[in-house]
C-alpha cells in the first residue's frame, strides 16, 4: 500500500499518535509514589515528541500556506530539489516576523520552551515530571488547536477513538489542579479539601453496642497498612491525619484488621478529648 501525507495530514497524524499516548500515559491518574506505576509515566515521553513535531507541522504549514517559499531556510535562494527547509525554532521567528498577532511572544516562548523539552528527550538524560509534563501538553493542545483554526478554517482529523482525550486536553488546558498527586478541577478541589477537613472530626468509631474505640491515623505505629509513602495510596491522607471515609487502607484499633472489611464499626463520631478543669 502506498501512503501519501500532505503536511496539514502528518501534522494530523502525530496529532493523533500524540493523544494515543495521552490516554496511555493516563492509565494511572496519580502522581505520587504509591499512585502511579513508573512505565505507565514512561508514556509521557512519547507522547510529548510527537505532539511537538505535530506542531511543528502545522506551524510550516502556516509558513506555507503564506507563501510556498517560507518553508525553506533561505527564502532568497535559487531553489532547488536539496534546498534546506527551516528549522522548528526559525519558523516559529519567522511566524511571529511575518503574521501580526498569529502568534504572542508568551506562546512563542512557551512553544521554544516545548520544543527543548522534546530535544532533551530525544537526545540527552532525561527528567521530567508528570504534573508539569501533562499540564504542559495539555497547553501545548490547545495552542494546537487555535493556531489551527487561525492558519486553516478547517477541522482537524481526530481520530474517533481520540475525541475524547482531544477534549479532555483543552478542558485540562483551563482547569486543572493536582494536589497530594491526585488530579482535580477547581470545584471537586474545594469539595476534596473539605472533605478532608471535615473527616478530621471524627475521632473514634462506635461498635454496635455502642462501645468507642480510636480511630488509626495515616501512618501511626499501629497503621500496619502503612507503606512509607508520603499519602495514603487509596484517599491522600497526610501523615497523622484520619483517612477519607470507607478508605481500604484504614487500619481498625479494636482488631488490628481493615477497619471497611473487619465489622467493628457501625460508625464514626467526635469525642472531644479535651480535658476541662471543671471536670476535675
Ligand atoms: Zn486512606
Ligand atoms: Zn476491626
Amino acid at each position: 500500500m502506498d501512503l501519501q501525507l500532505d503536511l496539514l495530514d502528518n501534522s494530523h497524524d502525530f496529532l493523533n499518535n500524540a493523544l494515543f499516548y495521552y490516554n496511555k500515559a493516563n492509565l494511572d491518574d496519580g502522581h505520587e509514589e504509591g499512585q502511579a506505576d513508573l512505565e505507565t509515566k514512561l508514556f509521557w515521553k512519547t507522547g510529548f515528541i510527537l505532539l511537538v513535531q505535530s506542531l511543528e507541522l502545522i506551524l510550516k504549514e502556516t509558513l506555507r500556506r503564506t507563501s510556498d517559499v517560507f518553508v525553506y531556510e533561505n527564502i532568497d535562494a535559487p531553489f532547488s530539489s536539496d534546498s534546506k527547509t527551516i528549522s522548528f525554532q526559525k519558523s516559529v521567528q519567522r511566524l511571529l516576523n511575518l503574521k501580526i498577532n498569529f502568534i504572542s511572544t508568551e506562546q512563542k516562548d512557551f512553544i521554544l520552551n516545548c520544543a527543548e523539552i522534546r530535544n532533551q528527550f530525544i537526545h540527552y538524560k532525561v527528567k521530567y515530571n508528570s504534573v508539569d509534563i501533562k499540564k504542559k501538553f495539555c497547553k501545548l493542545v490547545e495552542m494546537y488547536s487555535i493556531i489551527h483554526k487561525k492558519a486553516t478554517k478547517e477541522k482537524i482529523k481526530i481520530w474517533k477513538d481520540n475525541e475524547y482525550y482531544y477534549k479532555d486536553c483543552l478542558k485540562k488546558a483551563k482547569d486543572f489542579y493536582v494536589f497530594r498527586g491526585l488530579e482535580f478541577n477547581k470545584k471537586e478541589l474545594e469539595i476534596f479539601k473539605k472533605e478532608i477537613s471535615d473527616m478530621q472530626e471524627f475521632n473514634y468509631c462506635y461498635d454496635k453496642k455502642g462501645n468507642y474505640f480510636e480511630r488509626i491515623k495515616y501512618g501511626d505505629k499501629r497503621d500496619f497498612l502503612y507503606m512509607d509513602f508520603k499519602y495514603c495510596p487509596h484517599c491522600a491522607a497526610k501523615l497523622s491525619e484520619y483517612h477519607l471515609k470507607m478508605c481500604s487502607h484504614e487500619a481498625c484499633s479494636k482488631c488490628g484488621k481493615q477497619l471497611i472489611f473487619c465489622g467493628c464499626a457501625k460508625g464514626m463520631v467526635h469525642i472531644d478529648l479535651e480535658v476541662n478543669d471543671d471536670d476535675i
